[in-house]
């Protein structure tokens, strides 16, 4: 994320250029004549346009366009500020003529402004900090209906609150470049009253809840639980490859999207990793999700892709334990002082294998450095895997589980 930050960045350039069939000077502007900001282009001369190969019909023409960009973008919100490269839902249906554009737009297509009227709400799935989140469904302009999950920022009496409105549009612009089969798609915003995301659904809920969920419902098999820590860790060393720490990893915050697949989601506390160091330190006190943080996170406000794998460790400790709260009882104040000075660490749930433990053992290593990384994760799940098998007579002993022929058998710890 951090090398695409400035193509990112410089979007609003290549949009510009394209609408005048200019596109072609895409590249020498930028490079050779440094322009990334519509006002750079005051200390821009005719020679210099000339040097690039840009006859004077065609600088007329760039001259018009920018004055027509600048007094759209002074009367357009700070929405567009912000998030820079939102093109009008129509626009995105265009077809693509020019190699460029392909190049440097998010990849996976539709990520648009939607028109309010193309999206109607239903029911109400769920609320978060800054939001509720409601059931939809959105009218293409093909005439087309997909269902989709549309959060709207809340607004209060005076408007919609400066943290949450910025978190918000965070969360929109960084879902924006995200690309992966385990992360929840972002469709499009639509700048309405209230200003609403409109998501790809994930029809059966949080994974928290389906943990959670009272009998009758069937507790989830514990090897389909070893294959969402797979999902999520392929997830996770994505947005690490992206340069973005994502500080709130939890059972809350992975979906489902069908029985057999998570997706990562809320990406309001999403953070790039700045520096050599590739740590994100808070600016001020923010709330922060305690029981599943790293210490050095609790103690200086440092965030990194080794405190996400903290974060992974308590998030496989809740899947095993039925979606029960970490440190529940210990008062948050008190929670780095155990894992400090007493060395604590949240105990095996009964259905967590030893060697599943282990690793979430090895995801709490005091110092950021001995964690495993994502992509570890990925082969060390592997090698954790468990054995899988079916029954092969009938078990009726008194004392024992009932069982059948047929019946599959998962073999969490065995000899
Ligand atoms: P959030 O504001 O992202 O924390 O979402 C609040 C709640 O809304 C979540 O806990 C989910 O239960 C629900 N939710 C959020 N996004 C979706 C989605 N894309 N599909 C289905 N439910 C969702």
């Amino acid at each position: 994320m951090v090398d695409m930050l400035p193509e990112a960045s410089s979007l609003w350039l290549l949009r510009l250029l394209r609408d005048i069939q200019l596109a072609q000077f895409y590249r020498p502007i930028l490079e050779e004549l440094n322009v990334t900001r519509p006002e750079h282009f005051d200390f821009v001369r005719p020679e210099d346009l000339d040097n690039i190969g840009m006859g004077r019909p065609a600088q007329r023409r760039l001259a018009e366009a920018l004055k027509r960009y600048r007094s759209g973008v002074k009367s357009k919100n700070w929405v567009y500020k912000i998030l820079g490269g939102f093109a009008p839902e129509q626009k995105e249906m265009a077809p693509r003529s020019d190699s460029l554009l392909c190049l440097h737009e998010p990849e996976g297509g539709l990520k648009s402004l939607i028109p309010e009227g193309a999206v109607c709400r239903g029911e109400l799935l769920g609320s978060g900090c800054f939001g509720v989140v409601h059931r939809g469904l959105w009218t293409l302009p093909s005439g087309q209906s997909i269902p989709v999950a549309v959060k709207s920022l809340r607004v209060g009496p005076e408007g919609p609150m400066g943290t949450e409105l910025g978190d918000f549009l965070r969360e929109v612009s960084v879902m924006m470049k995200l690309e992966h089969p385990h992360v929840l798609r972002l469709h499009g915003l639509v700048l309405g009253q209230p200003l609403q995301m409109v998501m790809e659904l994930a029809p059966l809920g949080s994974l928290h809840a389906r943990l959670t969920a009272p009998a009758p419902t069937p507790p989830l098999p514990v090897a389909l639980l070893c294959l969402f820590l797979r999902q999520l860790a392929g997830a996770m060393a994505y947005l690490g490859s992206c340069g973005l720490v994502h500080r709130d990893l939890a059972t809350r915050n992975l979906l489902l999207a069908s029985p057999r697949t998570i997706k990562v989601a809320d990406f309001g506390l999403v953070r790039p990793l700045g520096g050599a160091r590739g740590r994100y330190v808070m600016g001020g006190p923010r709330p922060i999700p305690y029981a599943w943080c790293a210490p050095e996170s609790l103690r200086q406000g440092a965030f990194s892709s080794a405190s996400d794998v903290w974060m992974f460790g308590v998030t496989l400790w809740e899947m095993f334990s039925g979606g029960e709260e970490p440190w529940a009882g210990v008062p948050p104040y008190l929670i780095l002082h155990r894992l400090e000075k007493d060395r604590a660490r949240l105990p095996r749930p009964p259905l967590c294998s030893r060697a599943l433990y282990s690793l979430a053992l090895r995801c709490w290593a005091p110092h950021p450095a001995d964690r495993p990384s994502f992509s570890n994760l990925e082969g060390l799940l592997q090698e954790a895997w468990l054995s899988e098998g079916r029954c092969v007579r009938e078990v009726t002993e008194p004392g024992a589980l009932r069982m059948e022929p047929g019946d599959p058998i998962t073999i969490i710890e065995g000899r």
